[in-house]
């Protein structure tokens, strides 16, 4: 038996170690937005430097043609500031960031940087006009410092080092017996969801983009983590042209503007006080999750 097992679990170990492998190259994929969706335009530009005022003109778009996810949006996020996307589960708010980023074209109306129709660029200058802090970030099986690194493969180490402590990653990283050289990831040491969080905004300030994406996580957290999840949301989007995208009211409350979104149309849009003294959808939304908040046992 003893002489059977020590293949079998040398093959599970080759088996996990493989799988592993496999995982990160899928997920390596997916961070480097390698899709087949869509390709350069014949003739295609790179997006001329500006401030970066972003514009979604009457956008509709479905995964399948059977059925329209949004139905013709329309809104503004005016250069250097923030607008927020609120909104029922599964009402298509990622699918503004993912048009936004262009993993697939729009079908009918345009998206505009800086009055640049996104289908007239090359993707890799749009890609890098914009940082993402995804709602889950993802880590490779390496340092902590590689992964904070990936956000600009050229940084130096002291740029990492800067960046990683703007996203007040700093105390953390100083408390580990390895500091930046910790491994991270499955098999290395875990990361909180907050803690992922910094890493991303790290990687997104390293970038340094003149637009941001930013996906909230949907996960439930205490109201102490929600407060340093909208400072940090603060910091990474200052001096940028940010598209929220938000489950939570409270971490977008100071947000330039907040649209409403309910299956794939915006409602209701204004500010946070606007949008309550409207006593709509926005109004309601808020009651439920202040009721949440009270009831939670932090
Ligand atoms: P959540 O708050 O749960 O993240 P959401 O408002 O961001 O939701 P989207 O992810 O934009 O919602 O999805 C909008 C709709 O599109 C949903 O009904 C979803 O099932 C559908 N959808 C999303 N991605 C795909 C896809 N790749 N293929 C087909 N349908 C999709």
């Amino acid at each position: 038996m003893l002489q059977l097992s020590i293949p079998l679990n040398f093959l599970g170990v080759i088996y996990r170690e493989l799988r592993q492998a496999l995982t990160d190259i899928e997920r390596m994929f997916s961070l480097l937005d390698v899709d087949r969706e869509v390709a350069d335009a014949p003739g295609a530009h790179a997006l001329a430097p500006g401030p970066a005022a972003l514009r979604f003109d009457d956008v509709r778009f479905g995964y399948d043609p059977r059925r329209t996810i949004l139905h013709g949006v329309s809104f503004e996020v005016p250069a250097g500031h923030t607008v927020a996307v609120v909104g029922h589960s599964g009402s298509g708010k990622s699918t503004l960031a993912r048009l936004l980023y262009r993993f697939y074209d729009v079908q009918g109306g345009a998206i505009r940087i800086d009055g640049q129709d996104i289908r007239e660029l090359t993707q890799s200058s749009l890609r890098a006009a914009i940082g993402i802090v995804p709602q889950d970030t993802v880590l490779f099986n390496d340092t902590l410092f590689y992964n904070i690194q990936y956000g600009r493969p050229q940084a130096s180490r002291a740029e990492v080092e800067a960046a990683a402590a703007a996203a007040q990653l700093g105390d953390f990283v100083a408390r580990l017996p390895d500091g930046y050289d910790t491994r991270v990831g499955e098999r290395g040491l875990k990361l909180s969801g907050g803690e992922k969080q910094r890493v991303a905004i790290a990687r997104a300030l390293l970038k340094n983009p003149a637009i941001l994406i930013f996906d909230e996580a949907t996960s439930a957290l205490d109201s102490k983590t929600e407060k340093a999840i909208q400072a940090q949301l603060e910091l990474a989007a200052a001096g940028r042209t940010a598209l929220v995208i938000a489950h939570r009211l409270s971490t977008v409350m100071n947000a330039d503007e907040i649209l409403v979104l309910d299956q794939g149309e915006i409602v209701e849009r204004g500010t946070h006080l606007q949008l309550l003294a409207r006593g709509g959808h926005y109004t309601r939304m808020w009651a439920l999750q202040q009721q949440e908040a009270e009831t939670r046992p932090d």
